[in-house]
């Protein structure tokens, strides 16, 4: 029997990238899923039909995270649906490196709303919804272990959300719900080609520090939200897992 059989799990920005990968990883463990995106409808779509050519559920479904109206339809639609709530994966995020000089207002929104108020407001939504043994997994970055140069505003968006997955372990620790952070290395995405970070410099700088010596592929991150979305990490909470073959 899969280990999630029975699940419901909703995944933010599983259109592209790592969350097209925790998608389907959480589908081929037994969970139904909702595959969330904001524009890339035909993408999302895709990543639908594969979860059903591989005989799992899944529906697609838009929503701007960053709004709590859209978040909250959203959370709705997966009751609707499948009528109940228990995994939900905070992925949606965006990352953009600059120099502390070239900090603007709209760089800052750009990025905290998405990386972080999003999150805020779907763990919100959710929570009503989420019983005991429920799991909310919140993707963070390895940049809050090594800190890069010309981060400033990323690394801050994902060190609130590694002190977000604590508190929340907290408050919802008590209901049985459980709350992690998983932190990626550099990882091989539709996001990390668009930005031109593969085949760059810093990406042979990251192949170089690694002790594994490669970038990761989105399958490495979604083993893990795998295990920590299951019974198998039922005495685990609170904890931020990184995942990027032992670079620190
Ligand atoms: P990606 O390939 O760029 O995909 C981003 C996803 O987020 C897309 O599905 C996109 O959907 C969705 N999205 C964007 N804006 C949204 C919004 N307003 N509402 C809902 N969904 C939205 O990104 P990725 O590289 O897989 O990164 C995913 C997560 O991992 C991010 O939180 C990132 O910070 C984190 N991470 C990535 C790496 C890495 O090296 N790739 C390393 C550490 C951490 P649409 O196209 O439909 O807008």
């Amino acid at each position: 029997m899969s280990k999630l059989n029975g699940k419901v799990a909703l995944v933010t920005g599983a259109s592209k990238g790592i969350g097209a990968g925790i998608a389907r990883r959480l589908a081929s463990e037994g969970a139904k899923v909702v595959v969330n995106f904001a524009s890339s409808e035909s993408e999302a779509n895709e990543v639908v039909a594969k979860i059903e050519g591989d005989g799992g559920r899944a529906i697609a479904v838009r929503a701007d995270i960053r709004s709590k109206s859209a978040v909250d339809v959203l959370v709705q639609s997966t009751i609707d649906h499948f009528g109940r709530l228990d995994i939900v994966v905070n992925n949606a995020g965006i990352y953009q490196f600059a120099k502390i000089e070239a900090t603007t207002e709209a760089l800052y929104r750009l990025q905290f709303d998405l990386n972080v108020l999003g999150p805020l407001l779907v763990t919100g939504a959710a929570a009503p919804f989420l019983a005991e043994g429920s799991s909310v997994i919140n993707i963070s970055s390895f940049v809050t272990r090594i800190l890069p140069a010309e981060s400033a505003i990323y690394s801050g968006t994902k060190g609130a959300i590694d002190a977000i997955t604590g508190v929340l372990s907290r408050e919802l620790g008590p209901r049985g719900i459980r709350v992690n952070s998983v932190n990626p290395g550099l990882i091989e995405t539709d996001g990390t080609h668009a930005n031109g970070v593969m085949g760059s410099e810093f990406q042979a700088w990251n192949e170089q520090q690694t002790p594994l010596g490669r970038i990761g592929q989105v399958t490495d991150i979604a083993s893990i939200v795998s295990f920590l979305a299951s019974g198998d990490a039922g005495w685990v909470t609170g904890e931020r897992i990184v995942g990027s073959g032992g670079m620190r």
